[in-house]
């Protein structure tokens, strides 16, 4: 019987709490400023999936996003993809298109979800809610509200991509 392991690439602007989400979901801790660990591509998380184990490896990104210059080594293999955008930043929420043709384009039709980060945060807002309500209908994709802060919803995010993959 051999396990279940999914790569799942989390992708999304700068600063959106990508690397945050990835040790408060593996690691159980946040920390206000992350530096990556360096030689370390990914963190790993085992759960259980209608009694199977699954292995969640969770790719992260040393902060090339910011300059559009992921390798392909990065997404290469990917089975499930998580899109961030913060409640904080417009701009995040504006180029979640963007990289969800990178992630086709390099991955093709992945289970993908879309996450609004940061709704710890929603007095300094600068997203809608109907807005990215909008966005997850027209991309038909499930839609999160979570804050890696008090870790809300982040265990659903993870739980979600692996019942999608297992249900291909
Ligand atoms: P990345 O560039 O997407 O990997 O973002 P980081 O994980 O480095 O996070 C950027 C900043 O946002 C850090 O200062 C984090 O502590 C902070 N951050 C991440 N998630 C949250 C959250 O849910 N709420 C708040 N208030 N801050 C967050
Ligand atoms: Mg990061």
């Amino acid at each position: 019987d051999v396990e279940t392991a999914i790569k799942v690439v989390v992708v999304g602007n700068g600063a959106v709490g990508k690397s945050s989400m990835i040790q408060r979901y593996c690691k159980g801790i946040f920390t206000k400023d992350y530096k990556k660990t360096i030689g370390v591509d990914f963190l790993e998380r085992q759960i259980e999936v209608n009694n199977e184990d699954i292995r969640l490896m969770l790719w992260d990104t040393a902060g090339q996003e910011e300059f559009d210059a992921i390798t392909k080594a990065y997404y290469r293999g990917a089975q499930a993809c998580v899109l961030v955008f913060s409640t904080t930043d417009r701009q995040s929420f504006e180029a979640i298109e963007s990289w969800k043709g990178k992630v086709e384009d390099e991955c093709g039709d992945i289970p993908t979800v879309l996450v609004q980060n940061k709704i710890d945060l929603l007095e300094d807002a600068k997203v809608e809610t109907e807005e990215a309500d909008t966005l997850a209908k027209k991309l038909k994709l499930r839609f999160y509200r979570t804050s890696v802060k008090d870790n809300l919803n982040v265990d659903d995010v993870f739980r979600y991509l692996a019942d999608k993959y297992l249900e291909r």
